[in-house]
Formats: C-alpha cells, sequence, structure tokens
C-alpha cells in the first residue's frame, strides 16, 4: 500500500521574474507525499499551462481522480532493484493523462516521490539508485559541484545587473541566458555587451517562442556575429520547418517548450529542427525519464541543458540537483534562484536551499533518496492540503 498526500504550494516571490510569455509573482506547485511503512518520499510538480498544457487544477485532479497505475502498490514491497525498474518502465505521463494529452508534470511529481520513497524504504542515495535503475551510461559514478547558470530575466537592465557583479564572480561564470522580448533587433548588442562582460562563458537567448523567422533571419548575422551560443525556443512551438531554416543560418537551436517527450524529440530530429534540447524535470516527466529523454537525444546527437521551471520550491529543485550534479555532457545546467525569491527564515526545505553564487557552483545534496524533505513552515504555507486514501 502507498498513501499518497498532495499539498498545493502557492508562495508570493520576493519579486517577479519576468519573460516573454510571462511575469511571475507566485509559485505555483504540487507537493506529492508518498508513504510507505512510515517512510515519506516527496515529489513535486511545477505545472505551467505554456509548457505542457497542465496548471496545479489538473495536476490535483489527476492524481485525486483515478486509481493509480496498477503496480504502485507493489513497488514499495518489492526489493529495490525490482522497484527501480518497475517505477522507470511505467508510463506515467500518458496514464495519468486524459483524452490522449499526457501529463508529464503530474507524472513528474509521482514518479518523484515514489523514487524517493523506495530509495528511502532501501536507505540507498539517489545517484546510486539512478544508476541501479540501469542509467549509469550517461551519469558520472560520483556527484560533483555543478557549474550554475546565470539567467538575466527582464526584470532590470541585463548588462547593467552582470556588470554589478565583481570580476571573480563574473569570471566564474560558466553561462548567460539572456531572456529576450518580442523584439529580435535590440538582442544582438546586448548579447554582444554580456559577452564583454564574460568572455570565457557562453551567452544563450531564450525568446520564450515569441519572436518571427523572419526577424530572426534577418537579424541572424548580427546574432552570430555577437557571438550568441545558441537560440533558446526562438519561435511559436514546434514550428519545425521554421527552426530548421534558422538553423541553416548558421544559428544553433535549443528547444524548450516545444520539447516534454520522446515523441517531441523524434519529431525535432526528423525535421532536424535542433541542435539541443532543455530538460527539466517537471516537464520531462520525473528523473527517471528525463535520464531515458537524455540517453535517446545523447543517441540523436542533440545536446542538452539542464534547466529549472521557476519557482520550484523544494522537491524539484532537489531532483535537479541530483541530476545535476552526476549528469554527463551538458552544455548549461540551471539551478534557480530560491534563495531570492523565497523566504528563507524559516527555511522551505531540509536542508534549506543553497548555491555559491561568488564561484557559481552548487553542491551535491545528500542522504536518502533526493536529499530534501519539506519543513513543516513550507508545508504550513501549502494553500489546500488533500489527503487520499491508501492505493
Ligand atoms: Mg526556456
Amino acid at each position: 500500500m502507498v498513501t499518497l498526500t498532495l499539498h498545493e504550494a502557492r508562495i508570493d516571490m520576493k519579486r517577479p521574474f519576468r519573460h516573454a510569455r510571462k511575469a511571475r509573482q507566485e509559485t505555483a506547485s504540487v507537493l506529492v507525499a508518498a508513504e510507505h511503512g512510515g517512510e515519506t518520499g516527496w515529489g513535486e510538480a511545477a505545472p505551467r499551462e505554456y509548457v505542457t498544457g497542465e496548471s496545479v487544477a489538473s495536476v490535483l485532479a489527476a492524481l485525486r481522480r483515478r486509481e493509480l497505475p496498477a503496480g504502485i502498490a507493489e513497488l514499495a514491497g518489492a526489493p529495490l532493484e525490482e522497484a527501480l525498474a518497475g517505477l522507470a518502465a511505467l508510463q506515467l505521463p500518458g496514464l495519468l493523462g486524459e483524452r490522449g494529452r499526457p501529463a508529464p508534470a503530474a507524472a513528474a511529481a509521482l514518479e518523484t516521490a515514489l523514487f524517493d520513497l523506495v530509495c528511502r524504504l532501501h536507505g540507498v542515495d539517489g545517484l546510486r539508485a539512478l544508476r541501479l535503475a540501469g542509467y549509469g551510461d550517461v551519469l558520472a559514478a560520483e556527484p560533483a559541484p555543478m557549474p550554475v547558470a546565470t539567467v538575466l530575466d527582464l526584470g532590470g537592465d541585463p548588462v547593467a545587473r552582470l556588470a554589478a557583479l565583481p570580476s571573480p564572480v563574473r569570471k566564474a561564470i560558466p553561462h548567460v541566458k539572456l531572456k529576450a522580448g518580442h523584439e529580435v533587433a535590440p538582442v544582438a548588442d546586448l548579447v554582444a555587451r554580456l559577452g564583454a562582460l564574460v568572455p570565457d562563458a557562453t551567452v544563450s537567448v531564450d525568446a520564450n517562442g515569441a519572436w518571427h523567422a523572419e526577424d530572426v533571419l534577418a537579424q541572424a548575422p548580427r546574432l552570430l556575429a555577437a557571438g550568441v551560443s545558441w537560440l533558446e525556443e526562438p519561435l511559436a512551438p514546434r514550428s519545425w520547418a521554421d527552426l530548421a531554416r534558422l538553423r541553416q543560418s548558421g544559428l544553433r537551436v535549443m528547444l524548450d517548450e516545444s520539447f516534454s517527450s520522446a515523441r517531441d524529440l523524434a519529431d525535432c530530429t526528423a525535421h532536424q529542427a535542433a541542435d539541443l534540447i532543455n530538460l527539466r524535470v517537471s516537464k520531462c516527466g520525473g528523473p527517471l525519464r528525463l535520464l531515458a529523454l537524455a540517453r535517446a537525444a545523447s543517441a540523436a546527437g542533440v545536446g542538452v541543458q539542464l534547466g529549472v521551471q521557476v519557482g520550484e520550491v523544494g522537491p524539484l529543485w532537489a531532483t535537479g540537483r541530483l541530476i545535476g550534479t552526476a549528469l554527463r555532457g551538458t552544455v548549461a545546467v540551471e539551478a534557480g534562484r530560491q534563495d531570492e525569491w523565497f523566504p528563507t527564515h524559516p527555511p522551505l526545505t531540509d536542508p534549506a536551499y543553497q548555491v555559491d553564487r561568488t564561484a557559481s557552483r552548487a553542491p551535491a545534496l545528500s542522504g536518502p533518496g533526493i536529499g530534501l524533505r519539506p519543513t513543516r513552515a513550507l508545508l504550513d504555507l501549502c494553500a489546500l492540503t488533500y489527503a487520499e486514501g491508501q492505493r
């Protein structure tokens, strides 16, 4: 038997995060606790309508509505490797979806909670469990602090914000991602000025699907001359033919909103529409599914970034940390800015969110599973709680 409890987390952010499609002032996450035998595993969904078509309401409905997929109750009582193999084999995004639309964010919350629960029941750390689950080929044997990208959103002058950092801090930055507005024309100049401040870093631009192909093509020579490393989701999602045209101009393309499944990856490779994809735990359906997609991308010759959803409150950033400190071959890794967005006293999680901003490094967490639990302070901030019956 596995008992699920769902918590709806809506927490005000201390400052809004702005990009071309959204200004976010509060988090919208669903926390899932999976309990068995006195142990609790935690997972989180950060559903975003413009990424997977899911919402907090749809995730809550997906996890409350139905009999959970067959096999879940047995996972808790199975030997470790059998439980991990069984979890990896579940097609949770499809099983939790409706009318043929998968629900990867709901799946991510459930997969993470069950993964964490299985790890805790067997007393194993998350990386060892991921390797035992069959992903040793894409993971390092031991975790290492991950290099953390700097993300500059539309909430201020990005050049001034980067310039304000002390030189040694700028020098440690491995990658800068600029969130762009709807206009393409000003971007090349911004990229050149940012690149001059971080000459050792790569610089990318994320348009969140807000640009038009002709505008980008007109600016392609200037963007290339400015040294942009890649454009993340430049056009409306899944504009495969136009994305291929951008690549033919010499620009490199990363998919984000356009990619959340093996089907998207297949479409992208069939159209030669991208060089890179952005993997995020919530939209990919959980840590095991993310690693399966990372492996498929590698086989298809597509590079990967490990990204975050803005406003991940706990289990999601811990799961991203687990993967980011071990996944091989990433072009960039993000870690979020939870320490700037959320109250830090009392901390929302145990351990509290931690990044070394001076060194642009984030350490691995330790302990069983994803290495993190929500604190009472976080659960007290959750607006609604649903306790589900035993499965
Ligand atoms: Mg993006």
